[in-house]
């Protein structure tokens, strides 16, 4: 039987940020990858943006997790040996009360620093007439799908990956080791993204969880100079492709794609372009949203070998290399403490912490 220090249950971009700087940290881990439970990271469309457009404010705690994010992921790219983080401006037709507000808005120093113009005229052709275009800068996207693949076919040549499904009757936490295969190891991170919901060591945690669907779509005539955004985005990935989303569903929490998402998608996206395209894919998966917003770091309030890393929600790509740092600050720091809003604890009765 080997001998380690931590089992990361989950590879999706929770797990997979974490494990990259277990590896940075010198801590001994395994991920248990499961072959059969979703993983949203492989449908998020990708998006970063600094700001949040519905009444133009900064998107929580850029500040701090702009610059880790950007240098996380150029990091992995050198460890990984291919680019898959790439900056691009967003393109936001405004109508004549969105131009007044963001005029108005860029006085804030805080939020100018991310709005590069506004024009009255839009820097692209095949787009809809509006009073006024916003450019926004800081935004960008990660191929999510290039950046796991590549990640697991570097844990895998390490022999840092067992695939099975973890099994939640199988481990006794008052034994104060986990068994899987032929490791066995101190201590559990949990990283299921909504699968969370079935976890019996957390049902205290207050998960709302979201289901999205995305459309891929081929329009030849289409700039891809920008990320476009009036109400659903599009976002170019190459080979005049877009990704075009999303919705936000809340009862069926099905991972089907349905007609219904295709057809909101749709009706915005006539609304924002004014060239031909096809649809050429759709998919669906469910968001790790917290009812409060925020992610979830912790240890177990009873069980100290096992803690969590979740709640990425809708913003997983900016939130997860600054939390995961902060988590393994968390494993490894005595009552170390993260942001107050982060915190697991935030979910207990004083009584409880
Ligand atoms: C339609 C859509 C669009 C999105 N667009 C964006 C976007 O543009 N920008 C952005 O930042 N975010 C976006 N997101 C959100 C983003 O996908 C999430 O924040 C992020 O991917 C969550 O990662 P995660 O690792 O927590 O969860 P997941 O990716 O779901 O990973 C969880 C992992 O845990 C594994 N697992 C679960 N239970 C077990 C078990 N018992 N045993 C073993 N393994 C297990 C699963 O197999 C999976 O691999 C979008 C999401 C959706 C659905």
């Amino acid at each position: 039987m080997k001998k380690i220090e931590f089992l990361i249950v989950g590879q999706g971009l929770a797990g997979t940020i974490l494990a990259f700087e277990m590896l940075r940290n010198n801590i001994d881990f395994r991920i248990v990858s499961s072959l059969v439970k979703s993983k949203a990271s492989l449908v998020a469309a990708g998006m970063v943006n600094p700001l949040v457009f519905k009444r133009l404010t900064q998107s929580w705690l850029v500040d701090d997790l702009w610059p880790v994010m950007q240098k996380t992921y150029s990091e992995l790219e050198n460890i990984l040996g291919e680019r898959f983080y790439f900056k691009k401006d967003i393109l936001k037709p405004l109508s004549e009360d969105e131009k007044l507000l963001w005029q108005k808005k860029q006085i804030n120093p805080e939020i100018a620093k991310y709005i590069v113009s506004i024009d009255a005229i839009s820097k692209v052709k095949h787009i809809s007439k509006a009073a006024g275009y916003g450019r926004v800068t800081g935004s960008g996207y990660l191929k999510m799908n290039t950046f796991l693949n590549l990640a697991e076919s570097y844990f895998r040549a390490r022999n840092l990956v067992i695939d099975s499904t973890f099994n939640f009757n199988q481990i006794n936490p008052v034994d104060n080791s986990f068994e899987i295969e032929n490791i066995t190891a101190d201590k559990i991170v949990f990283c299921e993204g909504h699968h969370v919901t079935e976890n019996p060591f957390f049902p205290f945690i207050k998960m709302n969880p979201t289901k999205g669907e995305v459309l891929l779509i081929h329009a030849p005539e289409l700039s891809e100079e920008f990320i476009l955004n009036k109400k659903v985005f599009v976002l170019p990935v190459g080979n005049r492709r877009f990704k075009v989303g999303s919705t936000y569903e809340w009862k069926d929490l099905t991972e089907t794609t349905t007609e219904n998402g295709k057809a909101s998608i749709v009706e915005r996206l006539d609304n924002l372009i004014l060239s031909d395209y096809k649809i050429e894919e759709q998919h669906a998966g469910i968001r790790p949203t917290v009812s409060d917003r925020r992610p979830i770091l912790g240890i177990h309030p009873e069980f100290k070998n096992i803690s969590i890393f979740n709640g990425l929600g809708t913003k997983g790509i900016m939130l997860a290399p600054f939390f995961a740092k902060e988590m393994i600050r968390v494993l490894t720091i005595d009552n170390y403490f993260t942001q107050k809003e982060a915190r697991l604890d935030r979910f207990l009765s004083d009584a409880k912490r």
